[in-house]
């Protein structure tokens, strides 16, 4: 039951998103290995969360990017390099 009611609640995310009241469609986030901030578009349709790796256009380091999107439509965004990453 608890399943229903936040696949719901992501629903009705998604309904104010195709409305055009979540507007957000990119982030940023920081390279751990020359601090720069990077920006990324977010593909919403790739989900709530997603993890990937994607080079530095900077440094050309590998980050793993880790987004999460809450039910608000506000993205978290955050970075790690991969070489740490168990
Ligand atoms: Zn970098």
């Amino acid at each position: 039951m608890r399943q229903a009611v936040g696949q719901f609640s992501s629903f009705s995310w998604l309904l104010r998103f195709l409305h055009g009241e979540v507007m957000q469609d990119e982030a940023s986030y920081t390279c751990d290995g020359c601090g720069e901030e990077i920006v990324i578009p977010l593909d919403l349709s790739q989900g709530m969360h997603q993890e990937y790796v994607e080079d530095c256009p900077v440094c050309c380091r590998a980050n793993v990017i880790h987004i999460e999107i809450d039910e608000d439509g506000e993205a978290s965004v955050w970075a790690e390099l991969e070489q740490d990453y168990p």
